[in-house]
C-alpha cells in the first residue's frame, strides 16, 4: 500500500518509533458501537487506523464498542464485519468491550479499594443539578465521603442486581471545580437491567464509554487510540483512568485477561484527536440515517441511495475509490466538509479504469435499417475496453430493427444537436453511418420508429469507413437484446448541508423524494451475463451495477452507480 499521506498522525507515530515509545510498536484499533451499519464517516477512520497500522509492520483490531445495551443488535455486529472486510481490511483480532466486564469489574474494585471511586445515590437531575456549569464549579455529591467499605459493598450489590435502575451510580472521585467538566466526578457505571446482545443478562451494570474505553484499548496492547474530534475534552479522563489503575501492575486482572483470549501485555495507550469526515448532501449520523430507515424513505440500510457501506457498496461504489477517496482527504484536527462529488470522481476514477464496456438503451425508440434484410443477423467485434486490450473483445449482435436512445433523435432538433434527424445521418457505434429516411408515426402522432438505410461502405474494413459524420451514438439489437430493470439514482438530499436547522427545517425536510426511478432498459446479452456486483460502463450513459440482491442472467437489474460527467457541477 501507497504512505499514508503526511498526517499528524503519521508523524507522531513516527516521532514515537523514533524514541522507541510502545516498544516501537504500532497497534490500533476500530471501535464501532453496534447500533448502526457503518457509513462513509466511519470509512475515514477504517482507512485511518487499518492503514497507519499496515504502514508500521504494525496490526489493528476489531472492537465492537457493545457498553450500551438497548441500542444494539447482532444484525449491526454482523454487517459491521462484512462492511470492514469489503472496504479491504481484515482485523487481527475481533473483540467486544463486553469481553472486559469482568476486568472492568475487578478495576473498578480497585479505583474504589483506592478510595478514587464511590457508589452515589443521586438521581441523574441531581447530578445534572450538583454538575455546576462551564462557569460555575460543581458541589460535590453527599455521598462522596462514603467509606471505602460501604462503597465496596454497594457496587457489589449493584453487581448483583439488588437495585433499581438508575437508583445508585459508581462514580470516579475526581474534581468538582474542574474547569473539565468531564471530570466532575464522571460516571463509572449505571444500573440497567436490559438484555445485552452478547452478556445476555449476566450484567445488571454497564460501563460508562470513557472508563470502558481506556481500558479496553489498554488490555489490547493499543498504542495509538484515534478517536474523533468531539474526544479531545474526554482525553484528561481517559489519562486519569489508567493513571489510577496501573493496569501493567495489577496481578488481579491477568488471569481475566487470560480468559479473554488476550495476552496479558497491558499496554500505556495515547489517545489522538482528529476531524471527522464530512461530505456534502448527505447525512452521516446513525441516528439520522435509522429514521430514514425506520420512515420508510428509503428500502433499508443498504439503499443505494444511503452513504453507508452497505448502501454505496450497493450503489457500485469500489472499495478502492472510498480508500482513494479518504487517503485524498487527509486527516487533521479541523473540521470540513467535502464535495460529494470528489468522492464520485474517484469512483468514476477507478471503474474508468476497471469496467467493461457494454451498450444498452434506457428510453428506447426503434431504429429500422431499411436495406438490411428482416433475417440479417450478425455479430460485430467490439473491444470491451477502449485504453486496456486486456479485457479482450467481444461478439455484439446486430440485425435491422435497433433501439436507439429516444433523445438520440429529434425531429425539430434543438440548436447544436449533432445526432439523428430527418434527412441527417449519424454513425451507429461499431457498425456505419446511416441517414435517416422517414419517421413513422403512431397513431397519436408520437414517434414509433425511424426508418433508416445503412451506407455499407461505410462499414469497418470498407473503404468509406473514415468518413466523418458529428455523431456516434450508441444501440442494441431489437431482437437479441435482454430486458433489463434500470434503477437511476440520484441524490438523497436536495440541499448541501441537511443537517442545517437554522431555516426552521430538518434534514427529514431536504429529502429528494425522487431520488430514485426505475426504467425499463433493452441491454445487449454480454451485458446480462455479468456477475452480480459486477460495474460496467454502459456507453455514453454512466457506470452501472448488476445489483448484488436483485440481478440474474435472466432478470438483469442494474443500478446507476454514477453518470460520466459531474452533472451538478456548476
Ligand atoms: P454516529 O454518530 O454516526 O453514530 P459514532 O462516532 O457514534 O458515529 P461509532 O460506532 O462510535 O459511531 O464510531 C466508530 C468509530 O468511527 C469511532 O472511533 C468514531 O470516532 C469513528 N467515526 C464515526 N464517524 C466518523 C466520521 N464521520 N469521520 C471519521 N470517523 C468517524
Ligand atoms: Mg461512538
Ligand atoms: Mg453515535
Amino acid at each position: 500500500a501507497a504512505p499514508a499521506a503526511g498526517n499528524f498522525i503519521r508523524q507522531i507515530v513516527v516521532a514515537d518509533r523514533a524514541v522507541g515509545k510502545h516498544g516501537g510498536r504500532v497497534k490500533t484499533r476500530f471501535p464501532p458501537e453496534p447500533n448502526g451499519y457503518l457509513h462513509l464517516g466511519h470509512a475515514k477512520s477504517i482507512c485511518l487506523n487499518f492503514g497507519i497500522a499496515a504502514e508500521f509492520g504494525g496490526n489493528c483490531n476489531l472492537r465492537f464498542d457493545d457498553t450500551n445495551p438497548a441500542k444494539e443488535d447482532i444484525e449491526y455486529v454482523d454487517a459491521i464485519q462484512a462492511d470492514v472486510r469489503w472496504l479491504g481490511f481484515d482485523w487481527d483480532s475481533l473483540h467486544h468491550a463486553s469481553d472486559y466486564f469482568e476486568i472492568l469489574y475487578v478495576c473498578a474494585e480497585k479505583l474504589i479499594r483506592h478510595g478514587k471511586a464511590f457508589v452515589c445515590d443521586l438521581s441523574a437531575d441531581e447530578v445534572r443539578e450538583y454538575r455546576g456549569t462551564l462557569t460555575e464549579p460543581g458541589r460535590n455529591s453527599p455521598w462522596r465521603e462514603r467509606s471505602v467499605e460501604e462503597n465496596l459493598d454497594l457496587f457489589r450489590r449493584m453487581r448483583a442486581g439488588e437495585f433499581a435502575d438508575g437508583a445508585r451510580t459508581l462514580r470516579a472521585k475526581i474534581d468538582m471545580a474542574s474547569g473539565n467538566i468531564n471530570l466532575r466526578d464522571p460516571a463509572l457505571y449505571r444500573i440497567r437491567k436490559v438484555t445485552h446482545q452478547n452478556t445476555g443478562d449476566a450484567w445488571p451494570i454497564y460501563p460508562m464509554y470513557d472508563y470502558a474505553h481506556c481500558v479496553s484499548d489498554a488490555v489490547e496492547g493499543i498504542t495509538h487510540s484515534l478517536c474523533t474530534l468531539e474526544f479531545e475534552d474526554h482525553r484528561p479522563l481517559y489519562d486519569w483512568c489508567l493513571d489510577q489503575l496501573d493496569l501493567p501492575n495489577m496481578a488481579e486482572i491477568v488471569e481475566p485477561m487470560r480468559r479473554a483470549g488476550l495476552g496479558g501485555a497491558a499496554s500505556r495507550p495515547q489517545q489522538i484527536e482528529f476531524a471527522r469526515g464530512n461530505l456534502d448532501y448527505t447525512v452521516m449520523s446513525k441516528r439520522k440515517l435509522m429514521a430514514l430507515v425506520a420512515e420508510g424513505l428509503v428500502d433499508g440500510w443498504d439503499d443505494p441511495r444511503m452513504p453507508t457501506l452497505a448502501g454505496v457498496r450497493r450503489r457500485g461504489f469500489p472499495p478502492a475509490a472510498i480508500r482513494a477517496f479518504w487517503d485524498r482527504a487527509g486527516v487533521t484536527k479541523q473540521n470540513s466538509v467535502i464535495e460529494f462529488s470528489v468522492l464520485e470522481g474517484c469512483v468514476r476514477e477507478v471503474l474508468d479504469a476497471s469496467a467493461p464496456r457494454r451498450m444498452a438503451v434506457l428510453d428506447p425508440l426503434k431504429l429500422v435499417i431499411t436495406n438490411l434484410d428482416a433475417a440479417h443477423d450478425e455479430a460485430i467485434e467490439f473491444a470491451n475496453h477502449p485504453k486496456n486490450a486486456d479485457f479482450g473483445t467481444r461478439r455484439v449482435p446486430f440485425s435491422r430493427e435497433l433501439w436507439i436512445e429516444r433523445d438520440d433523435f429529434f425531429e425539430v432538433p434543438p440548436k447544436g444537436f449533432h445526432r439523428l434527424v430527418p434527412g441527417g445521418e449519424v454513425r451507429l457505434r461499431g457498425v456505419g453511418i446511416v441517414r435517416c429516411t422517414d419517421v413513422v408515426k403512431n397513431a397519436d402522432g408520437s414517434i414509433a420508429a425511424v426508418n433508416c438505410t445503412l451506407d455499407t461502405d461505410t462499414r469497418t474494413g470498407m473503404p468509406g469507413a473514415d468518413r466523418k459524420v458529428k455523431g456516434t451514438i450508441h444501440w442494441v439489437s431489437a431482437k437479441h437484446a435482454v430486458a433489463a430493470e434500470v434503477r437511476l439514482y440520484e441524490r438523497l438530499f436536495t440541499t448541501a448541508d441537511p443537517d442545517d436547522t437554522s431555516d426552521g427545517k430538518t434534514y427529514a425536510d431536504h429529502i429528494n423524494r425522487s431520488a430514485k426511478r426505475v426504467v425499463q432498459a433493452w441491454i445487449e446479452p454480454a451485458a446480462a451475463a455479468a456477475q452480480r456486483e459486477h460495474g460496467l460502463q454502459f456507453e455514453r450513459l454512466g457506470y452501472f451495477v448488476a445489483d448484488l440482491r436483485d440481478h440474474t442472467d435472466a432478470k438483469p437489474v442494474f443500478n446507476r452507480t454514477v453518470t460520466l460527467r459531474d452533472s451538478y457541477a456548476k
